[in-house]
């Protein structure tokens, strides 16, 4: 690894996410700092499908479990990070972020807390086709069961164009999430193929919109055995201009943190790209960008 590259992890869940293990903001820092990454960017799940709101809708605060809806995780959130910032900084870089998982009507409700509180970066992700969560393995031995990858294209694709359209986030999660399980329940031999015809106009308005992509190592630890997305993707994003590249590990766990994030970055480095960081929401500035992508 060369000097000029530094390692940072954009996609970690602490312990408000229910999925994630009860660890708090420090100990992720204080991980961080073991591993040598320069720069770690929580993202804690904010899900809005009224749908799922039995199953989703839940954060783990101040050690109970607690509706998601009550916002008030989110001051707790904050005034974590701002304790970790005390202690860590210069040393480590912290950002806050969080992870929505985009649903189609939701748009406001989002916005309302997006722009309620001082995110650094907001991840938007694809979590559920027709309520039903396809970053489910169980649930999605069961929604994939009988259809065809271009039924499952059709309904990811349009989802993820009207989440790209909403201009609410900063930089697009996972965007093969179909692959995690498609590779183990749907046509293996198409899936690769299965964003031809959808993704190229999806790309292009990101690049216009200077929307970034996200380079999630967490099908590295799955039955996938490859990035998301894949490189035959990230290839049509750099051909439709996109210029934005975050890496993540998408950690649940402090063992995960940092898990990949060296195979993310040979990736980039293929394409000459190195992972771009975000304050305030917006892309730090980076060498090598000519042309500055400047939010508008
Ligand atoms: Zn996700
Ligand atoms: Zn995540």
């Amino acid at each position: 690894m060369s000097d000029t590259i530094k390692l940072v992890d954009y996609h970690v869940h602490p312990g408000y996410s229910i999925d994630a293990a009860p660890v708090g903001i420090d100990e992720y820092c204080v991980r961080a700092m073991q591993i040598g990454l320069a720069e770690i960017c929580f993202t804690p799940h904010l899900e809005v499908d009224e749908a799922r709101k039995h199953l989703d809708w839940f954060v783990r605060c101040n050690g109970r479990v607690m509706p998601m809806e009550d916002l008030q995780w989110l001051d707790f959130y904050f005034q974590e990070i701002n304790m970790a910032r005390e202690k860590f900084s210069p040393r480590l870089v912290i950002k806050a972020g969080i992870e929505v998982g985009y649903e189609p009507g939701r748009e406001m409700y989002i916005e309302k807390i997006l722009t309620g509180f001082p995110f650094d970066f907001v991840l938007g992700s694809i979590h559920c086709l027709n309520h039903v969560a396809i970053s489910s393995k169980k649930e999605c031995a069961v929604h994939f069961a009988g259809k065809t990858c271009a039924e499952v294209a059709q309904d990811y694709f349009t989802s993820l164009e009207a989440a790209v359209k909403s201009r609410l986030f900063d930089c697009m999660a996972h965007i093969d999430l179909y692959r995690r399980y498609g590779t183990v329940y749907l046509d293996r031999n198409n899936i690769e193929e299965m964003h031809r015809g959808y993704i190229e106009k999806i790309f292009k308005y990101m690049a216009r919109h200077h929307i970034g992509l996200e380079i999630n190592t967490s099908g590295l630890r799955r039955e996938l055995g490859d990035l998301h997305p894949s490189k035959a993707i990230v290839q049509t994003a750099l051909q439709q201009g996109v210029q934005i590249f975050t890496t993540g590990s998408d950690a649940h766990s402090l063992s995960e943190i940092g898990q990949g994030l060296q195979a993310a970055e040979r990736l980039l480095k293929q394409f000459d790209l190195q992972a771009a960081t975000f304050t305030g929401r917006k892309p730090d500035p980076q060498k090598g960008w000519t042309n500055l992508p400047t939010l508008p």
